[in-house]
């Protein structure tokens, strides 16, 4: 098969490791791809929301299969629109992408169809959206309708704060988005990463991951599209996915079937394990980063058939099989990352690490020139271990992380903190 994926950063790289190892694989492309995933497939110089360019670019290398990594594409229509020149692509439709793309659109499938979600309302202004959170007092949730590339979410410790955010979402705070806000119940319980292949009709659970979205150690400072991850998650236990299944994942999929808008792809659920059990926080529609990059290196079946036998819809009776391995990845940034931060900075040591036992290195956002590895992004590096604990898989990356020398960034140094503490326990 000759296959392209679109994306460019740790989750593509990880992805890309994944399905050029498959006996299945001709020929594998990236578009645009960074330095890293440049060792597994061929880069392309294509710009994913070229949707002409892409359906040229696959008829002529007669491509079997698309692969789309990051959700803009995916809310912007991309799967429709390939699929209608004729060209297999995974992931879901411009319909069933809502399920990311609207916070609103989620959270009245949830009311509609009992799924268990913290309370909520939407509004369209910002007058009856404060006099709602005055009413419910805080802590209390603030989110953006829409996309907003992870910045959209205020979780209010004070009224004030709720109060502020309100504005700054209905003045324009986000760019485009802001049209409409969701106001929610703060939930407390322990946060977890819970990943569905899906078929349109059937749905199979991937191994369950946490990440850490905080960039500071102890889960401090400001919120970021995610600093380390590691699987499993120890907080998801068998129960846990049974009734995550049942409760959440299954009831989804059904009310998309019957809005004739079925779920296709990868269903990414940000779950929030409380003491009533699993509630749902909200919905991603395709692989985490970097919850991605732990799960490939657990995954012991091919990739391939499997993103196959989900755009074909016969994930029935599908086996995928997971290394009993723990897996963890360190995210390197780039210093001032999630604020603003500088590209070009050199990069060294990463042959010495990915030496390291264990350890595999998938790169996020960096470029190559004159032979050297420079930043080039926000995110740079995943460093991941894997070992027969999740501590031992955080030594390994650790040893790795220490062996590459980056003066331009920094890393956190608590990644596994909880699953670490349940061990010892
Ligand atoms: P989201 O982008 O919706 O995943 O939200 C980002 C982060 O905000 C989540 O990972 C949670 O830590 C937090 N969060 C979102 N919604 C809630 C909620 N209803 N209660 C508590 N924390 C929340």
């Amino acid at each position: 098969m000759n296959i392209l994926l679109l994306g460019s950063g740790g989750r593509e790289h990880a992805l890309a490791w994944k399905m050029a190892a498959s006996p299945l694989v001709e020929k594998l492309y990236c578009a645009p791809g960074n330095a890293g995933i440049a060792q597994e497939a061929q880069i392309v110089a294509l710009d994913p929301s070229d949707r002409a360019a892409v359906i040229a670019f696959c008829k002529e290398k007669r491509i079997d299969l698309v692969v789309v990594g990051p959700e803009a594409p995916l809310c912007a229509g991309i799967v429709d629109n390939l699929e209608a020149a004729g060209i297999k692509t995974f992931g879901p439709s411009k319909k069933a992408a809502q399920l990311e793309g609207s916070k609103g659109f989620t959270k009245d499938i949830c009311r509609a169809h009992n799924i268990p979600t913290a309370a909520y309302e939407r509004f369209t202004a910002a007058a009856p959206a404060k006099d709602y959170v005055r009413e419910r007092g805080a802590p209390i949730v603030v989110k953006d309708d829409g996309l907003a590339a992870g910045k959209g979410v205020v979780v209010a410790e004070t009224l004030d704060q709720a109060l502020d955010a309100i504005d700054m979402m209905f003045e324009g705070g986000l760019g485009e988005a802001g049209a409409e806000v969701v106001i929610e119940e703060f939930l407390t319980g322990e946060e977890a990463s819970f990943f569905a292949l899906c078929d349109g009709t059937i749905a199979i659970p991937l191994a369950s991951a946490q990440d850490h979205k905080r960039v500071g150690d102890g889960d401090t400072g400001p919120n970021t599209g995610g600093m380390g991850a590691y699987s499993p998650a120890p907080v998801v236990t068998a129960d846990m996915t049974k009734r995550t299944m049942s409760e959440i994942i299954e009831p989804t999929l059904r009310a998309m079937a019957a809005m004739g808008s079925p779920f296709k792809g990868v269903l990414f659920a940000g779950l929030m394990i409380t003491k009533d059990g699993p509630k749902l926080i909200e919905y991603n529609v395709r692989f985490g980063d970097p919850e991605t990059q732990v799960l490939m290196l657990r995954l012991m079946s091919d990739l391939v058939p499997a993103l196959l036998a989900s755009r074909d819809g016969v994930l029935k009776n599908f086996d995928l099989r997971w290394y009993d391995d723990a897996a963890l990845t360190v995210v390197m940034a780039a210093n001032g990352y999630p604020g603003d931060y500088a590209k070009g900075s050199v990069i060294e040591g990463l042959n010495d690490a990915a030496q390291v036992e264990g350890v595999e290195i998938f790169h996020a956002g960096t470029k190559a020139a004159d032979g050297k590895i420079l930043a080039n992004g926000g995110r740079v590096l995943n460093v991941c271990g894997l070992g027969k604990t999740v501590a031992e898989a955080q030594n390994r990356a650790y040893q790795a992380v220490d062996l590459i020398r980056w003066s331009g960034g920094f890393c956190r140094r608590d990644i596994g903190r909880r699953a670490i503490e349940r061990e010892i326990k």
